[in-house]
């Protein structure tokens, strides 16, 4: 029988004598199919995700359903509370120390309860987040075992990389759970198109893993990236882009100013961020004045050139032509390390290719196999 129905995990006491719960929303449809889980707000200030899960739930018909949603909108409530992207009480990332511990620091205890109450019985997890406090993202983060599902969630680009040690969905990879991670909107800048968006990216997962009828709705073109570089200043003071939300999800050329640090207190020019590469791809802009710190997300921007870029048309890969990757930026941006890999990398599902790229630096001997 379908249904909606909304429990919550205990998480613990409070210092104040409040209980502490994760929320849990299950939509259950009539006809047998996956478990699909999703978790917003593993980061407190990102609060796009928790809007689309809320839209997801007053529209989904579980009559229309196969399988089961298993959705926590708040995965860290007490980071939600202050806004802060790690938890206040030991200002630690949520994100950073899965699977957790027993008995260990607040968050640990936290990481620990998600991975025993949520995790299993997962068939696929989709991990949301968004640009934080300041800055707006659009891009979807692709684990080795979902690469079908960064396609269809349609957003137009599809990041290829490593996930970091102690992320929720390094985890469940780990266990075998296909997982995707979605990073959109942010900032507060144009909610309404990136709440869309996400809206849009749900039905689509849920299409594409036959929980609902019909097919995913696609962009025509989307760009796989290899490299992402993240651009942070190394002093704080107000940052001033130069660049906005007209060029999320554009080239600009290497060397383009992105924004500029300002000292508050004297108005001095103290840094100037840069686009690291021939061709930077942004994926994660500050569209306004927004203060940073030393070391904050400003920016960030993956290599779009043919090195490391496909584009995937009607789900067969297509070669971009582009520039050669400018070993110099490489450097400047503290990515000699990058430059040292050797990704090879498999789209299973989409479409394959194993040429070392940057190895073969300069070499445009790309083979790509048809589709699997
Ligand atoms: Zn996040």
């Amino acid at each position: 029988m379908s249904e909606r129905t909304y429990r919550e995990i205990p998480i613990t006491t409070l210092a104040n004598g409040y209980s502490l719960a994760l929320p849990v929303h299950e939509i259950t449809g009539d006809r047998p199919g996956p478990t699909l889980g999703m978790t917003a707000l593993i980061h407190g200030d990102e609060l796009l995700p928790n809007i689309v899960f809320r839209r997801l739930w007053q529209e989904l018909d579980p009559a229309e359903l196969r399988g089961k949603l298993i959705m926590i909108p708040v995965a860290n409530p007490l980071a939600l509370e202050s806004f802060t992207r790690n938890t206040p009480q030991d200002m630690s990332n949520l994100n950073r120390v899965f699977p957790g511990v027993a008995d260990g620091m607040f968050t640990e205890q936290l990481a620990h309860i998600i991975m025993e109450e949520f995790v299993p019985g997962l068939d696929y997890l989709v991990d949301w987040h968004a640009g934080g406090t300041f800055p707006v993202v659009d891009y979807v983060f692709m684990s080795p075992g979902a690469p079908t599902l960064a396609h269809a969630f349609g957003l137009s680009v599809i990041y290829d990389g490593p996930i970091f040690e102690g992320a929720l969905a390094n985890l469940t990879e780990k266990q075998g759970i296909p997982t995707i991670i979605i990073e959109i909107g942010g900032g507060a800048l144009r909610d309404a198109l990136y709440i869309e968006s996400g809206l849009r990216g749900a039905f689509n997962v849920m299409k594409e893993l036959d929980m609902l009828d019909g097919d995913p709705t696609v962009p025509d073109e989307q760009i796989l990236v290899k490299q992402l570089a993240t651009i942070r200043p190394s002093m704080g003071g107000v940052l001033y882009p130069e660049v906005g939300l007209d060029h999320l999800g554009k080239v600009v050329p290497g060397g383009s100013v992105l924004g500029r640090v300002i000292s508050p207190y004297t108005f001095e020019e103290i840094e100037v961020l840069e686009a690291p590469f021939e061709r930077s791809l942004l994926v994660l802009v500050r569209a306004t004045p927004t203060r940073v710190n030393p070391g904050d997300y400003a920016f960030m921007a993956p290599i779009a050139g043919q090195l490391i870029a496909e584009s995937i048309l009607h789900g067969e890969m297509k070669k971009v032509e582009s520039d050669a990757l400018n070993p110099a930026r490489y450097e400047a941006a503290g990515l000699a390390a990058m430059k040292a890999q050797s990704p090879g990398f498999t789209l299973v599902g989409v479409a394959r290719t194993s040429t070392n790229r940057l190895r073969s630096k300069g070499a445009s001997s790309t083979s790509i196999s048809s589709k699997v």
